[in-house]
Parts: structure tokens; sequence; C-alpha cells
């Protein structure tokens, strides 16, 4: 028997690498536009981009050309001095979300960390001991102590408490619920404006007006993590916007780097004035060549037109889904905006991934029963619709065997 590249790099991690992770039997090594292709040299059509990682695809020439130039130039200098391009997507992020300054950070979590402890020194600086926090049922936003800590999986939380006390979780679909159990007490109110890991749950306008509402009333800080929703995967650049909620502060992350790490929180005038410097800080964060890239992104989501091409495709893939869903009884509900999407079925949806893959399409399977897909901003109507023949086939092979 011959052994493939996948046996080999198989192998080695499993010996060495810590096992965190169940991946798929696949290893890419090369991607083009939409697609990937792996060690065996077989095509696939990407309608998940890295986990919405991957706003512009693979080899996008103006990407690829900045951080070339940037890595030639300077890639990192801490931030113990300026460089010239923190303030300048800093502005970019700050018009276009209506909030007024940003802090730098790695990832989702981190951003979503940094928002916590915002939210705590401001009520500290105001003088009030107020700790309890408002989440939602099917939450996700990160796995340290603090991220973990409001997010709603017993699965991910229940090894590592006790995490952060004092969260009380409220269904995403109860806008009075959430009325109800926010009080003076409440320090933060944290969602997702469209929760991903959860299954894809787009928020409604009543929910986010009851946010608001509550907010106003009680003074509780509002928290969008827009890690997965924001950066223009809507089709708007936050989707906040789209429902009306009106955060505090947002964490974004995913997207906005194009595929170099990079997070932001997004900081309103209120809480701002209440950080003094040394509260918080990390080495890499908003480094040159993370700035560089996310400003690429930004570039082309607002002056390339990006984002209105996703607004539009969104129409397209909502068209295309439905229709999907009409063909397959096992698909039970059709969610999500612009280029994210979940298909919830009436079973567990793991089985999909294989026979997709086999397919030659890349999705994910969320929440048990939900197919997730978050494809490249920059996919065509047409090639969407060539992933997407291969998913029914998917589920063809999938409706046979179950
Ligand atoms: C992915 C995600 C996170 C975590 O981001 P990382 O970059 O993995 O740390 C947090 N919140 C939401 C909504 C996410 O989708």
């Amino acid at each position: 028997m011959t052994t493939t590249v996948v046996d080999d790099v198989q192998a080695r991690e499993l010996r060495h690498v810590l096992q965190t992770y169940r991946r798929q039997p696949v290893t890419f090594v090369r991607g083009e536009g939409v697609r990937l292709f792996d060690s065996e040299g077989r095509g696939y059509l990407d309608l998940l981009s890295g986990i919405g990682v991957c706003a512009l695809g693979y080899g996008h020439p103006r990407l690829v050309a900045a951080i070339t130039e940037q890595t030639n130039r300077l890639l990192h200098t801490s931030n113990l001095f300026y460089h010239s391009l923190q303030g300048e997507l800093a502005e970019r992020l700050t018009t276009l979300s209506g909030l007024s300054r940003a802090f730098f950070c790695n990832s989702g979590t981190e951003a979503n960390e940094a928002c916590l402890k915002f939210a705590r020194r401001y009520w500290h600086t105001r003088g009030e001991k107020r700790t309890k926090i408002v989440a939602l049922e099917e939450s996700f936003h990160g796995r340290t102590i603090g991220a973990l800590s409001v997010t709603s999986d017993e699965h991910y939380r229940q090894p590592f408490e006790p995490l952060l006390g004092d969260v009380t979780w409220v269904s995403n679909q109860d806008p009075a619920q959430l009325l109800a159990t926010v009080t003076g007490d409440t320090a933060l109110i944290i969602v997702e404006p469209i929760q991903g890991e959860g299954g894809v749950y787009p928020l409604t306008p009543a929910f986010a007006a009851a946010i608001n509402e509550a907010s106003r009333r009680t003074g509780a800080i509002v928290i969008a993590d827009e890690v997965q929703s924001g950066s223009g995967r809507t089709g708007y650049p936050f989707y906040s916007a789209a429902i009306g909620l009106k955060p505090h502060l947002m964490a974004l992350g995913k997207a906005l780097g194009g595929g170099i790490p990079i997070g932001a929180t997004l900081i309103d005038d209120e809480v701002a004035r209440t950080i003094s410097f040394g509260d918080h800080g990390t080495t890499y964060g908003g480094n040159l060549l993370a700035c560089r890239a996310a400003l690429t992104v930004v570039d082309e989501l607002v002056g390339g037109g990006l984002m209105a091409h996703v607004g539009r495709l969104g129409q397209h893939i909502g068209t295309r889904l439905r229709a999907l869903a009409s063909r397959h009884s096992c698909i039970v509900d059709v969610r999500g905006a612009g280029a994210m999407w979940g298909l919830e079925l009436n079973r567990d949806a793991g089985p999909i991934v294989p026979l997709a893959l086999e397919r030659g399409v890349v999705v994910n399977r969320t929440a048990e029963r939900v197919i997730r897909l978050l494809p490249p901003y920059v996919i065509t109507d047409a090639e969407f619709d060539e992933g997407l023949e291969r998913l029914d086939a998917a589920l063809a092979a999938f409706g046979v065997q179950g």
C-alpha cells in the first residue's frame, strides 16, 4: 500500500501535536480564487473560507502585493513605537462603525476579552461594583477563561469551571425575557448579531431594540461580538447596523485580515474615556503586517465595491438555498445574510462534511445539525452555484444513506 502525503502528515501530528482538533483527512497545499487544491492534486470549491477568514479568497493580487511589499519593508516593531498603519486602520473602522476608537489584538477571542476588560474598567472608574453579565443561549465568544465564561455550550465550559460568575443566559428569541433579566446590577450584555457557531441565528430587529432599551434604562454596556458577522460578511460593514443594535463595544476578527491574524475592539467615547495608559496591551497587536492586510481588505470592501457585491450575493444565495431546501426534506430551515448562511437539518449534519469533500466542496457542520456556509466574499454567483451543485449531490447521497 502506498502512503499518501495525508497519511504522513496525519501520523506526525498524531505523535507531536496536541490532539484538540478532529480534522478531516485532507491536506490543502494551494489556493486560487475560491478554489483549494489538496496534496493529491484534487480541486475543491471553497464555501467556508477557513471559517470565515479568507474574505478575498486565495492569491488575491492586491492582498498578495500589499503583504509582500510590507514583508520586504518591515513586519513588526511592537507597541512601544508609532507606525502609520494603526491610525489609518482605526480611522477606517471607526468611520464604518460610528464608534470612536480601536484597540488592536490578534484574534476574535482576544477582541472579546478586551471588551470584557473595558466594560469592567468602565464600572470601576464610575465607582460602581457591577459584575453581572447577560449573555445568550447558543452563544460563542471564544475559549479563554473570560470569553469562555460568556459562551453557552456546557461541553466547552464544564471542564474549566469555575469561570467568571454571575452570567445569566437569555433565549435569543425572547426580547421580553431579556428586558426582564437586565437590571441596575447588570454590567454588560454580550451578543453576536448573527450567532455563528451556535447555528447561524440572526438576531431580529425586535431583539436588538430590546437590548438598546434595556441598556438605556439600566446603563448596562452593550458588547456586539461581530467577529464572524462583521467586516462586511453580511453585505453591511457590521450586522449590528442592519438590525439597529447600538453597541458601546464591538469585537472583530476572522475576515478582518483576510488570512493574516488580527482582531480589533472598537470602543465608544463614553467607555474610551475611562481607559488609561497601561490598562491593556499586547506584543503583536496591530503590527504592520496585520494592519496592512486589514487595510487592504477594508479598501476592497468599501472602495473596491466588495461589500455591495456581498449584499447582492446574499440575495442569490438565499434564493438558491431555499430551492435546495425544497428538494431535500432533511433541510428544515435556511437562515443567514450576505455570505453567512446555515442550513438546519432534522438530524446530525456531521456526515455531510466528508460527503461534500468527496464531491469537491468545502462546507462545515456547526451546532450538531447545521451546515454552515461562509464563502469568500469574492465568490461569483456561478461559482457559488457550482459549489452548491456538489453540496446537492452530497445531500442526495446523505439521504440515500440515511
Ligand atoms: C470565531 C469566533 C470567536 C473566536 O475568534 P478566534 O479568532 O477563534 O479567537 C469569537 N466570537 C465569534 C462570534 C466567533 O465566530
